[in-house]
């Protein structure tokens, strides 16, 4: 097969002229399956021509709309990175009518370390779109998907899970946008995901995420936190797998019916986090003893934990109160924390007004 190029290569002096440095052997238009990789140049002391490859599969059945699937941007998240290869090695060509494109590890440095901040550039993936065609590791790979990937899918589905540092209700999110039509035909796509909840919300730093990315083209989009803690939830994995599927089936790309059917009956939870009213901060520095699990009731008010001061032994924790009445969200998981971190993310029931 031909080397393909990331589109029309113009390579000039300056890095700002570069297509993309990233090369690969797919053909997106071709029917079938392609499971193979993107070549990410990286240099390094022993490999002067050296590549990292990053695992992508397309698959291919004809006319129809085009999906992403994307799954360890952040390495310590593991269910969406088990969901998608095993999608990828199972579906067959014949029953698509359109095209599937799916990433299962998209920054393979952090998801073979086990980390959320890539191990090449120290970087968050997650932080790094659109990219830079001539920037480090990351930047480059967030320039291809931002520019060779995204603008050729209907629909994104970034599958995270909260990571070493957090657990989360298991749960879709997408971000509040300024179209309500937008926002009502998000909020359909979660439902035929189908996770326990669906958040609407207010992110600390979501203008450089695959999410954004997928907005600013115009893409159907959702992401997840389903689980955390840095572990593998067996049920989270059987949401992604479900959940996929059912975006597939929504979409008219595989034939079938979206099983959206909850555990506890209903439908999927439409929440919120409207803002950074719904953030527990940490106050200073400490051990924090969190007296809450994910999707856990609550009120304003009501006792959130206590700030252990350890090296002082004599100072008496310090009491932290939830700031609003809702539900757990995002429960911390690293217990040392630091003034600023967030400590607990706080949902309420959906209200668009
Ligand atoms: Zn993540």
């Amino acid at each position: 097969m031909l080397l393909v190029l990331a589109g029309e290569q113009s390579v000039a002096q300056s890095t700002n002229t570069f297509k993309s440095r990233i090369f690969h052997e797919l053909d997106f238009d071709k029917p079938g399956k392609q499971l193979g990789y993107l070549r990410v140049p990286q240099s390094r002391d022993g490999g002067a021509w050296s590549t990292i490859e990053i695992p992508i599969a397309v698959v291919n059945g004809g006319k129809g709309p085009a999906a992403l699937f994307t799954g360890g941007v952040h390495g310590d998240e593991y269910e969406g990175q088990i969901a998608i290869s095993r999608l990828a090695r199972r579906l067959d060509p014949a029953s698509v009518k359109g095209k599937i494109v799916m990433l299962p590890a998209v920054d393979l440095p952090a998801a073979l370390a086990g980390r959320r901040m890539c191990p090449i550039d120290g970087r968050d993936f997650n932080r790094c779109m659109p990219g830079d065609a001539g920037g480090s590791f990351c930047q480059m790979l967030a320039h291809f998907i931002e520019t060779a990937i995204m603008p050729q899918v209907d629909v994104s589905i970034d599958v995270h899970s909260a990571g070493n540092s957090m657990e989360a209700a298991l749960c879709s999110i997408m971000h509040w946008v300024d179209d309500a039509k937008v926002i009502e035909r998000t909020k359909a796509l979660a439902e035929n995901f189908a996770a326990p909840f669906n958040v609407v919300f207010w992110g600390v730093d979501e203008t450089a995420t695959v999410a954004a990315s997928a907005e600013r083209h115009g893409t159907l989009s959702i992401s997840t936190e389903i689980g955390g803690y840095g572990r593998v939830r067996p049920d989270a994995v059987r949401i992604a797998e479900r959940g996929l599927e059912n975006v597939l089936k929504w979409m008219g790309i595989i034939d079938g019916k979206p099983d959206i059917t909850q555990p506890a009956g209903g439908r999927t939870r439409q929440m919120m986090v409207r803002d950074q009213g719904s953030y527990l901060f940490a106050p200073s520095n400490g051990l924090f003893e969190p007296l809450f699990v994910p999707e856990q009731k609550i009120r304003a008010g009501e006792l959130a934990g206590y700030l252990h001061f350890v090296e002082e032994w004599a100072r008496e924790p310090q009491p932290v109160e939830f700031p609003i009445d809702g539900y757990i969200w995002m429960a911390p998981g690293s217990g040392r924390v630091k003034q600023g971190d967030v400590m607990a993310v706080i949902m309420q029931d959906y209200s668009p007004a």
